[in-house]
C-alpha cells in the first residue's frame, strides 16, 4: 500500500476515490499475481478484457447513452494509475481502447457509427486499436505513406502501419491514411478483403502487451465506414486523451516500484543492518518518494484542467514529459537498490522498467513533448 505521504488523497473526491480502490483491488487480485509470467511468455492475458471492461473502465468517459461509465477525467486518471501499478501493458490496452478507438468514433464518427461500436467496445465485446504510426513515420506521422483512394463502393487503402498496440487481436482498426493528401480516419474492420496483420516479436518491452504490423492490400474499407473528420487535428486529439492516461499510468508504476523498494530495502541487509539504514539507500528513497508527489499533484491538477475542458495539448505534454522520465528514473534507481535480484522477474523492478522504455517513447517522445511545450512557451517551432 502507497504510503500518502502529503495526503494526496484529500484533494479527491469520494466518488474519486471509490474507483480508485476498485482498480486497485483489481489489480492486487488480477494482474500482480500473474503478470511477471505473461511478460516472461510474451502474453497478453486475454481473459482479463471482461473482467476490466465489468469495472466501467473501458467507455470510463464515454457517455452513457452508448454504453460508457459517464465518468470524469480524473476518475479515468485515477484507474489508469492503479492499473499500471500492475502493468503497463494493460494500461495500455485500456488506454488504446479508451482514447485511441472510443474517443474517435464518439467525437468523429456518424450516430450509426458510435451506436453500432462504442457500446460493443464499452463491454470489451470488441477490441481496436490505432494505426498511425508507419515504419518511417513515427515522430511525424504527417509524412504517412498510407493512402486511401475512393471508389464506387467505398474506399481502397493500401500502405502499413507499424507498432500497433492490440493490433492482432483487435476487431476494428482506426486507421490514418491519406484522402486527396488529406489526412482521413477509416474504422477497418477484421477481415475486411484485403487487411492482414503482423506480430512483432523480439520486444523486451509491454512483452505482456500485443504489438503488430497493420497492412492494407487494395484493402476495400465500406464507404459508411470513414470517419468525418480531415485533418492532423483528429489523430493529435486522440492522442491529446492518451498521453493524458499516460501521465496518470506511469505514477502508479513508479508508486508500485516505491513500495516494493522501500519493503526490499527495509528487509535486505548487508553489513549487519537493513540497506534502508544506510544514507545512501535513504537518499534515493526520499528522492524517489518526492518526485512521486510531485508528480501526483501535476496529474490532480491535469485532471482538474481535462474535466473542465480547459487542458491545452501543450498541458498534457508537459506532464507526460516529466512523469514519464521520472517514472524511468525511479524504477533504474530502485532496479540499483535490488541489487542483483533487480535484474530478476521475480521481482517486478526490470518488468516496470524495461515497459518504461516503450511508454516514454510511444505517444510522442520526449523529445516531441519537449518541443511542442517549447513552441508554446517561445511561439518558435523547433520542430525542423
Ligand atoms: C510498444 C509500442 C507500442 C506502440 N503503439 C502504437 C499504437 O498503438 N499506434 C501507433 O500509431 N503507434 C504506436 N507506437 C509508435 C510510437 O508512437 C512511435 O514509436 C513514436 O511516436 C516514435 O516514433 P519512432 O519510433 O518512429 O521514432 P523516431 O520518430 O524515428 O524518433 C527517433 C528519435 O529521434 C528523435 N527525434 C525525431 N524528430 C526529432 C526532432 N525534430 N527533434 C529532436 N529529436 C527528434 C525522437 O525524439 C527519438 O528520440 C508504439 C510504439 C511502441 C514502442
Amino acid at each position: 500500500m502507497f504510503n500518502d505521504f502529503c495526503q494526496i488523497d484529500e484533494l479527491f473526491s469520494e466518488d474519486e476515490l471509490m474507483i480508485q480502490n476498485i482498480v486497485r483491488d483489481f489489480t492486487n487480485k488480477e494482474i500482480i499475481p500473474i503478470i511477471g509470467d505473461c511478460f516472461e511468455k510474451c502474453i497478453f492475458p486475454k481473459d482479463l478484457v471482461k473482467k476490466i471492461a465489468d469495472l466501467g473502465i473501458l467507455g470510463i468517459v464515454t457517455p452513457e447513452q452508448y454504453g460508457g461509465a459517464g465518468m470524469s477525467y480524473t476518475h479515468y486518471g485515477l484507474a489508469m494509475q492503479e492499473l499500471e501499478r500492475g502493468d503497463s501493458s494493460i494500461r495500455s490496452f485500456c488506454s488504446v481502447q479508451n482514447s485511441l478507438v472510443m474517443f474517435p468514433i464518439l467525437e468523429y464518427g456518424t450516430e450509426d457509427q458510435k451506436n453500432k461500436w462504442l457500446p460493443k467496445l464499452a463491454t470489451g465485446e470488441c477490441i481496436g486499436c490505432f494505426g498511425l504510426t508507419e515504419a518511417d513515420a513515427g515522430s511525424n506521422p504527417a509524412e504517412m505513406l498510407t493512402n486511401a483512394v475512393e471508389t464506387e463502393n467505398g474506399y481502397l487503402l493500401n500502405g502499413s502501419k507499424m507498432w500497433i498496440t492490440n493490433g492482432c487481436i483487435a476487431d476494428i482498426a482506426i486507421v490514418w491514411a491519406k484522402l486527396d493528401n488529406k489526412v482521413r480516419g477509416f474504422i477497418v474492420e477484421k477481415g475486411t478483403p484485403g487487411f492482414s496483420t503482423n506480430e512483432i516479436n523480439h520486444k523486451f518491452s509491454l512483452r505482456a502487451s500485443v504489438t503488430s504490423e497493420l497492412i492494407f492490400n487494395n484493402c476495400e474499407v465500406k464507404k459508411e465506414n470513414i470517419l468525418l473528420s480531415t485533418g492532423m487535428r483528429a489523430p493529435l486529439s486522440c492522442l491529446t486523451r492518451a498521453r493524458y492516461g499516460i501521465a496518470w499510468g506511469v505514477i502508479g508504476a513508479a508508486m508500485g516500484i516505491y513500495e516494493n523498494t522501500l519493503k526490499y530495502t527495509k528487509d535486505r541487509k548487508q553489513f549487519g543492518r537493513p540497506i534502508a539504514g544506510f544514507q545512501l539507500t535513504q537518499d534515493k528513497l526520499v528522492w524517489m518518494l518526492t518526485e512521486i508527489i510531485k508528480a501526483q499533484l501535476l496529474n490532480w491538477r491535469l485532471g482538474k484542467l481535462m474535466d473542465s475542458n480547459n487542458a491545452t495539448p501543450a498541458n498534457v505534454s508537459l506532464v507526460k514529459r516529466n512523469n514519464c522520465e521520472i517514472a524511468l528514473k525511479i524504477a533504474r534507481v530502485a532496479r540499483e537498490l535490488h541489487g542483483a535480484n533487480g535484474i530478476s522477474n521475480e521481482y517486478d523492478i526490470i518488468r516496470h522498467s524495461l515497459n518504461l522504455e516503450s511508454v516514454k517513447t510511444y505517444e510522442g517522445t520526449h523529445e516531441m513533448h519537449t518541443l511542442i511545450v517549447g513552441k508554446e512557451i517561445t511561439g518558435e517551432s523547433a520542430f525542423v
